[in-house]
């Protein structure tokens, strides 16, 4: 076991490249889920507080604008620098206000972030690159003012796969974390100042979305929306965005598809298919959360899964036997267990799990639950559920099994798994959605990760999510 660090809340907000307090005395508690005690809490800012960091994102953005590139690689160098030098207490505080069990905080939360801000250090240097196209020029600028407003899930990584991006290409950025994880975002603002960020180019509003979230999202003087949560609020963000045209990239919900084909190695698509479900108590948004497997495959693939699942021990987040730590929140369970008992209602069986398997009392835990006889329309198999439920789904041919894949209203990720290459690059590019990966492939830090459908507008990560954040220019001559 290792020690649960002592975390403080915060009183200040950063704004114009100091600590300041907000204009209101309102604040927001911060609870750890494991042990259901409050942390201690953070500043709910106002309208005044969003107005202040966006006057200050707008009077930083013509000089960071005009830097050279290699100067802005320079400074996201220095951040890079800070921020690494902070890894441990990322993890630790991740693992303690969201409840990530530490090893896979240290490995994800606070490893991920690195990567991906490690690549917008050297893309950075790229991001002037013309194109002629006859007597044209066509050259790239930012886009301006950026308010990038986050979920809980995976709290610093969010953050920086829009800052890395945005700060890349030349735009300055307000940042409005998710009200259940904020004291991870904080550890980016400490990283910031010690880095010496120009006053104005990176500045934190802490608050609900309601209030600060809203108003970033119908300020005039932001040019663009970066968010990433559910698609019920991307849709608010958007319509209060296309008021004013303003840009606006969504990365939204998922309910992705694990097709399995009857050619697949079996044992290790289950295997790997259960790990991906449960990553992070399940509240993952690419997570594949449909397994699909061929009929005659079924009964075999149910009883691996449900022995996968139930090896993943529930506990302690600082517990090193731990493999799942609780939900982010006590609401976040009812949800989840709601889904459980409508799963139920409408047919599906619980193999391993559900509502009346034994979880510690204390803390908002789950159990890793596998349902089996899922009915592909059925509300488990349609609504993204963001807990350790998988849900395992029969078909009968492949026609059938990508017709399932595809009947949902998402198109975020999914897998296929077979011992035939062609065969499942085949099948990858008949799903619908923005990523598949290939008989367990390793993520790719550079690809391009967004959602079709209602998963999503526009991509993060790599060279496509930095463009995201330029417009284009074309000067005839
Ligand atoms: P959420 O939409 O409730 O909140 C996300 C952020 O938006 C938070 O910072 C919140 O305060 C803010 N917000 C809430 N209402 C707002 C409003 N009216 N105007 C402006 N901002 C507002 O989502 P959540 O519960 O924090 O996160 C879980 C959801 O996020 C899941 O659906 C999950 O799939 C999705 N998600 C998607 C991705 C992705 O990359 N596609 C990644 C992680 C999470």
């Amino acid at each position: 076991m290792t020690d649960r660090p002592h975390l403080a809340g915060r009183d200040r907000l950063y704004l114009d490249g100091g600590w300041v307090a907000p204009a209101g005395a309102d604040a927001i508690e911060v609870t750890d889920p494991t042990t259901e005690e409050v942390i201690g809490t953070v500043p709910a800012g106002g309208p005044a507080d969003v107005d202040a960091a966006v006057a200050a994102a707008r009077a930083a953005f013509e000089p960071w604008a005009s830097l050279a590139p290699a100067q802005r690689a320079e400074h996201l160098s220095r951040l890079l620098a800070a921020l690494s030098a902070r890894a441990d207490v990322v993890a630790t505080t991740v693992a303690r206000e969201l409840g990530t069990p530490l090893k896979v905080a240290e490995r994800v939360q606070a490893g991920l972030p690195l990567v991906v801000l490690r690549s917008y250090v050297t893309l950075a240097a790229t991001v002037d690159a013309t194109e002629t196209v006859r007597n044209s020029l066509v050259v790239r600028e930012p886009v301006g003012v950026v308010a990038a407003i986050t979920p809980w899930n995976y709290p610093l990584h969010q953050i920086v796969a829009k800052v890395g991006a945005a700060l890349a290409a030349g735009c300055t950025v307000v940042v409005k974390p998710a009200e259940l994880t904020p004291l991870t975002a904080y550890l980016l603002f400490d990283a910031a100042h010690e880095a010496g960020l120009p006053p104005g180019v990176l500045n934190l509003v802490t608050g609900t979305g309601p209030v600060v979230g809203a108003a970033l999202a119908a300020h005039p003087d932001v040019d663009m929306v970066s968010f990433t949560g559910s698609t019920a609020t991307g849709a608010q963000i958007s319509r209060a965005a296309a008021d004013r045209i303003a840009r606006v990239a969504l990365e939204l919900g998922g309910k992705s598809a694990n097709v399995i084909l009857d050619d697949a190695d079996l044992t290790a698509a289950v295997k790997v298919g259960v790990g991906n479900c449960l990553l992070n108590s399940g509240q993952t948004c690419t997570a594949w959360t449909r397994m699909l497997v061929h009929r005659s495959r079924y009964d075999e693939a149910v009883a691996l899964a449900a022995a996968a699942a139930s090896g993943y021990r529930l506990g302690d987040p600082f517990d090193d036997a731990t493999r799942l730590g609780p939900l982010v929140s006590a609401g976040q369970r009812e949800r989840v267990r709601g889904y459980l008992a409508k799963g139920v209602a409408d047919g599906a069986r619980v193999v391993t799990g559900g509502l009346d398997a034994d979880v510690p009392s204390t803390g908002y835990f789950v159990a890793p639950t596998v349902l089996a006889d899922v009915e592909p329309d059925s509300v488990v198999a349609q609504e993204e559920i963001f807990g350790p439920v998988l849900s395992v789904i029969a078909y009968d041919d492949e026609d059938e099994a990508v017709a399932i894949a595809n009947n949902s209203r998402y198109g975020l990720a999914g897998a296929v798994w077979s011992g035939d290459p062609d065969r499942a690059l085949r099948v990858a590019r008949r799903l619908r959605t923005g990523a598949v990966d290939i008989n367990g492939a390793a993520f790719n830090p550079l690809a391009p990760f967004g959602g079709y459908k209602q998963s999503g507008l526009g991509r993060e990560l790599g060279a496509h999510g930095l463009a995201e954040f330029q417009q284009l220019k074309a000067i005839q001559q």
